[in-house]
């Protein structure tokens, strides 16, 4: 059984409380390590050692503080099996998705960061001959980063490494459901001999470590992803308190297929979009809007594509469906199958969890699901299943797939697939979505921005945009004498 431990000041440590919450490997439905279910005190003692680091962190400067960041990077990429196995255990992924997205993309978000800050942009306005203003920008303190777990280190890097660029000091929270990765960082800090207290990662519920994490008077900023639900929570504790939030909520996101598309590659990489993760990553395709002229043909092709998937022992390098993260969330994507049929949904494939049998028979697989005959506005095709569950919808116009598009809370994603470049960027502009993809799905430059409209989300992460967010401002106007 593996023992997690809190990382506070340097070192690991256990919850004062010695609590302690079961930790479950998706595949098998067994418990494999235990995780500190950490409270206040331990939030509050994470939080100090964070303070004291700070002064000396910001003051470091960026040529030493890239180094360190490199060096996390460096030793990512030595352990990258070990992670990624540890990733498939913990969170029930498929070890070809470890090894080739999530680990890799842990090191690049630490290398990214690393290199962004010794090559920094430089505002200045000259006002006459005579005056001239120059914007610094400066650490903001102790910063909270809390993160889901559909894309465990992946993720948590993404948030604690700019942070930690632009000399803040961290006190982060994984997901208590998929905690282990973000453990083996600690460790990591540790041989990168990471300055005590500049990160700390704290485990624990939401509902406890992360309330206590989010109220701290102390955290100046919180960079959040997760549910909208606990966002808008998030967002109602920071406002009174005047805390910088980011936050990077759900989607359910359109994939606009008109019939001049590129058929064989649409159909591949929209399958891809569909199912890869368990249907798990916020950017998935859910709502899949197929020009009627080609529906019929579309929909053999993609459900033939979809039901060859193999579901099952995500260990196993042809395996490209693995097991759901939890039973809750297993539970949560079967009451929406559920409910597809009640509204009038017909299941074309998948539709029910399937039993992998042997070691893995408590495990909980689902394999992908496309559900047709259900319109736009029902519950199914409005709220965020974050599973391997598509609806395939017909549209006729533009005009009519734009307006689908659109009509959904959601606006984080969305993919355009046509030969018509023109079409494809007219589409574009008048798509409410923060990342749209053209003919392609995933493609991460780390120096774009991202994030959501409407209800997911607020603010923008990557690049320039995550370091403006970690820093404050500050004009300093000079008039020559
Ligand atoms: P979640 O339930 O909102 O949890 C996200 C994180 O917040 C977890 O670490 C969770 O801890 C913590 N948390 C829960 N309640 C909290 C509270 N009251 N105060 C502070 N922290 C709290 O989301 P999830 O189910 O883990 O993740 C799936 C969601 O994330 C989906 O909606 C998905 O679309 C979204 N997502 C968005 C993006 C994006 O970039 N826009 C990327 C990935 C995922 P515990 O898990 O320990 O309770
Ligand atoms: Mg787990």
């Amino acid at each position: 059984m593996i023992r997690i431990l809190n990382y506070i000041n340097g070192t690991l440590s256990e919850p004062c409380s010695n609590k302690w919450l079961d930790n479950y490997n998706p595949a098998t439905g067994a418990v494999f390590s235990k995780v500190p279910d950490s409270d206040e005190e331990d939030v509050a003692e994470a939080i100090q050692a964070a303070e004291k680091a700070f002064p000396q962190w910001a003051a470091l400067g960026a040529e030493k503080r890239s180094e360190y960041l490199f060096a996390i990077a460096a030793l990512i990429r030595e352990h990258l099996e070990a992670l990624a196995v540890d990733e498939v255990t913990d969170n029930g992924k498929t070890i070809t998705q470890a090894r080739e997205v999530d680990i890799p993309r842990a090191a690049s978000n630490f290398e990214f960061f690393a290199k962004a800050i010794t090559d920094p942009r430089v505002e200045t306005y000259k006002t006459s001959d005579t005056i001239n203003n120059e914007v610094q920008r400066q650490p903001l303190g102790v910063v909270a980063a809390i993160s889901p777990w559909n894309l465990p280190l992946y993720l948590f890097t993404w948030k604690i490494a700019p942070a930690l660029a632009a000399g803040n000091t961290v006190v982060a929270k994984p997901s208590e459901v998929t905690p282990l990765t973000a453990f083996r960082l600690a460790e990591i800090c540790i041989q990168a001999k990471l300055p005590p207290g500049v990160l700390n990662i704290i485990h624990g519920s939401g509902s406890v470590t992360g309330n206590a994490l989010i109220a701290h008077k102390k955290i100046k900023a919180i960079t959040f992803t997760g549910s909208t639900a606990v966002g808008r929570h998030i967002a109602s504790v920071a406002a009174p308190q005047l805390k910088k939030v980011s936050l990077e909520l759900g989607g359910k996101n359109p994939a606009t297929v008109f019939a001049d598309c590129d058929f064989d590659k649409t159909v591949k990489e929209l399958v891809r979009a569909s199912f890869s993760n368990q249907g798990e990553i916020c950017l998935c395709s859910s709502r899949l809007l197929v020009q009627d002229t080609i529906y019929e043909r579309f929909k053999t092709a993609f459900v033939q594509q979809a039901s060859a998937m193999n579901t099952g022992n995500p260990m196993l390098p042809e395996t490209r469906v693995g097991a759901i993260v939890s039973q809750t969330h297993f539970n949560k994507i079967c009451s929406y199958l559920q409910l597809a049929r009640e509204e009038g949904g017909t299941v074309l494939c998948g539709g029910a969890p399937i039993n992998a049998g042997g070691e893995l028979e408590n495990g909980w697989f689902i394999p992908p699901t496309v559900i047709e005959g259900l319109n736009n506005n029902c519950r199914t095709n409005r709220e965020e299943i974050f599973g391997p569950v598509v609806s395939l919808i017909p549209f006729t116009t533009e005009a009519e797939a734009i307006a689908l598009a659109n009509d959904n809370e959601y606006g984080l994603s969305a993919t355009i697939w046509t030969t018509d470049e023109e079409k494809a960027q007219r589409v574009a502009a008048q798509t409410d979505a923060g990342v749209i993809w053209i003919n392609c799905w995933l493609i991460r430059d780390l120096r774009t921005p991202f994030g959501g409209m409407k209800n997911s989300g607020m603010g923008r992460e990557g690049g320039e945009e995550a370091l403006r967010f970690f820093t404050e401002p500050k004009n300093i106007c000079t008039k020559q004498n």
